[in-house]
C-alpha cells in the first residue's frame, strides 16, 4: 500500500484533522491523526495490517505486541495476517508493563506495532517491556509515522506512510504564541 493511498483513507474517514492539537507525546501540531476513525472499519483495519504485515512475512514473527488502546487494533490484524500471537502492554504506575496473565517465552520473536509514531516513546517503552520479558524483538511497525523517519526505537522500524507536518515542542508552538487554545482531540468526547 502506497503512503498516499494510507493518508487518502485516513481523509476519506474523517481521521485527519486540522487544527490546534496536543499529541499524545505532549508535542503541538496542526494536524492530528484520529486513526480509531480508520480502524473502525474492520477491513481497512484488516488491509493496513496486511500491509504491515508483509513487511515482516520472511522474519518468523511468533508475537506481536502494542501498547494499549492506541495499538490494540491494528496489532492484532497484524498478529491475524503473521500467524503470530498478539498481546499488549499498557501502563501501571506510568510504567509500560505486561498484564492480564500474559507471558513471553524467552527469546521468543516479536514485533512491535504501534498506530502511529511521533517520538516513538510509547514504541521503545513497549520495546523495553517485552525485552525485559524476555523476548527477542526483531522489529517496530507503525501505520503513520510522524517523525520524518527519525524516532530511533533501537530495532529497525516502518511505517505504512510518513505525515510530513511539524509536530513541535509548546515553548515554540506558532499557534499557542497567538493564543489559540490547544485541544486533545484522543480525550474528546
Ligand atoms: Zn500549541
Amino acid at each position: 500500500m502506497k503512503s498516499e493511498e494510507v493518508i487518502q483513507k485516513f481523509r476519506n474517514t474523517g481521521a485527519l484533522l486540522e487544527g490546534h492539537f496536543v499529541l499524545t507525546s505532549g508535542l503541538h501540531s496542526s494536524v492530528y491523526l484520529q486513526c480509531v476513525l480508520v480502524l473502525q472499519h474492520p477491513r481497512e483495519a484488516e488491509k493496513l495490517g496486511c500491509s504491515i504485515a508483509q513487511n515482516f512475512q520472511k522474519k518468523n514473527i511468533q508475537l506481536v505486541a502494542a501498547p494499549a488502546i492506541g495499538g490494540l487494533v491494528i496489532g492484532h490484524e497484524v498478529a491475524k495476517a503473521l500467524g503470530a500471537r498478539f498481546i499488549w502492554t499498557e501502563r501501571e504506575n506510568g510504567t509500560m508493563t505486561l498484564r492480564r496473565g500474559f507471558s513471553v517465552s524467552p527469546g521468543e520473536r516479536t514485533l512491535v506495532v504501534e498506530d502511529v509514531v511521533t517520538t516513538g516513546g510509547s514504541t521503545r517503552e513497549t520495546i523495553e517491556a517485552l525485552q525485559a520479558a524476555g523476548a527477542d524483538v526483531v522489529g517496530a511497525a507503525s501505520i503513520i509515522d510522524r517523525s520524518s523517519g527519525e524516532a530511533d526505537v533501537g530495532v529497525a522500524r516502518v511505517a505504512l506512510a510518513t505525515l510530513d507536518v511539524p509536530s513541535v515542542d509548546p515553548a515554540v508552538c506558532e499557534a499557542c504564541k497567538r493564543g489559540e487554545p490547544a485541544i486533545k482531540p484522543g480525550s474528546r468526547k
